[in-house]
């Protein structure tokens, strides 16, 4: 059994939940899900999901309930992160100085900077290592600005909007919105059995 852990001080949590258990399902694989509100939680868990929300009160919030340093250390360990939206922007680099980024991710990222022309708007996406297209939600979307030595996965009119970094995959829109576990797959379970 894999234990996954979904940040869940805010944000778009419960979608998380539905999303991992059915990426388990589909690679065979038992998954025990805990939400993580304060610190001591997370160092059990084999798997993080940073979900979406609200970038400055997730960051204030990790760092007040001291999860920040438990995030650096599951990073540190190689352990899978997907970081989703708000969450992309919390572990990335974030000039923003309402957002205390941890720049775990190496790309900097500009908050809401999608959302200027469009609020919100949803588009099939090829991903790299996906054999069919994804459906993407973006939400008052990040731009990721640079992308630095991150693989980039995915783009949007020649913008990045999925990477992947080390242990962590960011992508700026939603892949819990859809039914589709493809990208919780990718990115949490693919890579832990390619490290067994
Ligand atoms: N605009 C939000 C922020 O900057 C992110 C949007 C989202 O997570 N849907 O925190």
């Amino acid at each position: 059994t894999l234990l996954a852990g979904v940040l869940a001080v805010q944000g778009n949590v419960s979608e998380h939940v539905r999303a991992i258990s059915r990426a388990g399902e589909a690679v065979d694989e038992r998954v025990e899900v805990r939400e993580i509100r304060s610190s001591s939680r997370l160092p059990d868990c084999d798997l993080l999901l940073a979900p979406g929300g609200e970038s400055t009160t997730i960051s204030r919030l990790i760092h007040k309930e001291g999860i920040a340093p438990e995030i650096r250390d599951h990073v540190e360990a190689g352990k899978p992160v997907l970081a989703t939206c708000a969450g992309l922007i919390v572990l990335g680099r974030c000039e923003d100085d309402r957002v205390e980024s941890l720049g775990l991710l190496d790309v900097e990222v500009e908050r809401n900077a999608f959302g200027r022309q469009r609020d919100s708007f949803e588009t099939t996406l090829d991903v790299t290592g996906l054999d069919e297209p994804f459906p993407a939600v973006f939400i008052r979307a990040p731009v990721i600005a640079d992308s630095r030595s991150c693989e980039v996965l995915a783009s949007v009119e020649g913008r990045p909007v999925a990477v992947r970094g080390g242990p962590i995959v960011g992508t700026a829109f939603h892949p819990e919105l859809t039914d589709d576990p493809r990208i919780h797959r990718l990115a949490l379970f693919d890579s832990v059995a390619a490290t067994q």
